[in-house]
């Protein structure tokens, strides 16, 4: 049991693309030169060990395949390595409705999703009509999340919200249009999952956006939120990089490159 308000977070890879490329990550990319750059996938947890929050939902092996990815393990089953059941988790934060972060949703039969307003409306509105914008979403997960709506099983959110005493969750935009970051109080400080806020460190770091955007002003005021709500730089963790895996502490030896603790100090 940690102390009162400070939370444990992990982070766990369910998924990779191997082939991709810097100009796949960058509006422009930082130098000029293309290469491999590879992503991965994952899905977090905050848990005080009482009370549990998964940060997003995953996707499918047939989303894998329809989409050419490379599913490792299930989100439930990523959450079993650090010793969490999907089944009886109760709370669900989606950061927002893309394929790879809104999944999935059968493996928590019991959570209630904790999602932007916005984010909904932008997800069954007139922006779906354009493939350009529409083609990060899966119909399927959106109508799920409809359905949720009409059980009862949504909380929305029209900008932040405090969840729990040392958790929030904050809209961005941006990326998404109600796209939302999750700040969680830990022993080393405030720690922010930026999710898709910032794919990768270099994203922030070089100011130069991820082209799947919304709103490109709203992504780069982003990174300055993420600023404002971590406790410094280092504490803030981008949704899609390799380097969370190395710069982060596995929670055990037999989950390296799987599983790691963001409420530890990085090692770089
Ligand atoms: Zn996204
Ligand atoms: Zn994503």
């Amino acid at each position: 049991m940690s102390e009162a308000g400070e939370w444990e977070v992990y982070a766990v890879k369910y998924a990779t693309s191997a082939e991709r490329l810097r100009r796949d990550n960058f509006i422009t990319p930082p130098d000029p030169h293309d290469g491999p750059m590879p992503i991965d996938y994952f899905v977090w947890a905050v848990t005080n060990g009482t009370r549990t929050f998964v940060v997003d939902t995953g996707f499918d092996a047939a989303e894998a395949e329809a989409r050419g990815r490379t599913l490792l393990r299930t989100a439930a089953e990523g959450l079993a390595t650090v010793g969490i059941d999907a089944s009886k988790v109760e709370d669900v934060v989606i950061t927002h409705l893309h394929y790879d972060h809104a999944g999935g949703h059968d493996q928590f039969p019991l959570a209630r999703y904790h999602l932007q307003e916005s984010e909904m409306h932008y997800a069954t509105g007139r922006h779906m009509c354009s493939h350009a914008i529409a083609h990060p979403f899966t119909v399927d997960h959106v109508t799920d999340m409809v359905r949720r709506v009409f059980d009862g099983r949504v909380s929305f959110v029209d900008g932040e919200r405090r969840l729990a005493p040392g958790l929030s969750v904050h809209l961005v935009g941006g990326h998404s249009m109600g796209l939302q970051v999750v700040r969680v109080r830990t022993r080393r400080g405030w720690v922010v999952l930026a999710s898709d806020a910032s794919h990768f460190y270099e994203n922030m770091e070089a100011a130069a956006p991820f082209p799947i955007v919304f709103n490109v002003g709203d992504m780069v005021q982003g990174w300055e939120t993420l600023k404002q709500l971590a406790e410094t730089p280092a504490h803030i963790v981008p949704g899609h990089d390799p380097l969370v895996l190395q710069r982060y502490p596995a929670v055990s030896a037999d989950l390296e490159g799987i599983a790691v603790r963001l409420d530890i100090e990085p090692k770089t």
